[in-house]
């Protein structure tokens, strides 16, 4: 039987009735085989990264249990995507539904699909933030301290929105 691994997933959305997108997809995590969720972080809203002229982002993290291997969890999330009519023009535009693998375990996965830990997560605010009220001492599989990372990636114009 495959391992139980604990994994992290990083939402976002900003199209569409983004705080929806958000709350359904989180309920959906929950439906992908094998896999469960543990728990959900709050709702935050977040300035867009890269071009401006789009509107703010709704984001959420949410923890699973799960026994896919890891990219066949990534082909669950891609399609969960597709399912909210994922609309992406152009690179860090604007999105219906944005889900990232940002932690798998403590494996470190390099290959053309899949970079895990998630490349931009140490400096992301809006993920390190929602990551924080699930896991608030968690430590990343290179080590970095979650309390550290917060420290230089403070809360800014981060809102926290609901719980
Ligand atoms: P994005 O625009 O951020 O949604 O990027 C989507 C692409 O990133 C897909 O082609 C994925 O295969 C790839 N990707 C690489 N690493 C990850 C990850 N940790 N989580 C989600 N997608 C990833």
């Amino acid at each position: 039987m495959s391992p139980e691994i604990l994994c992290y997933i990083g939402l976002g959305s900003n199209l569409e009735d983004p705080r929806q997108q958000v709350t359904t997809a989180l309920a959906e995590l929950d439906l992908i085989p094998q896999t469960t969720l543990l728990q959900a972080s709050s709702l935050y809203r977040s300035d867009p990264v890269g071009p401006q002229d789009q509107p703010d982002f709704i984001n959420a993290v949410a923890l699973l249990r799960t026994t896919l291997e890891a990219h066949q969890l990534l082909d669950q999330l891609q399609q969960l995507e597709q399912s909210h009519r994922r609309v992406r023009k152009q690179h860090w535009g604007p999105r219906t539904l944005d889900l990232d693998l940002l932690l798998y375990g403590d494996e470190h996965i390099a290959t053309e699909r899949l970079s895990v830990p998630h490349p931009f997560m140490q400096e992301r605010s809006f993920v390190l933030w929602p990551l924080s009220e699930i896991s608030p001492g968690l430590v990343l599989p290179d080590g970095s301290r979650l309390s550290d990372l917060l420290v230089v990636n403070p809360l800014g114009t981060l809102e926290r929105i609901c719980i």
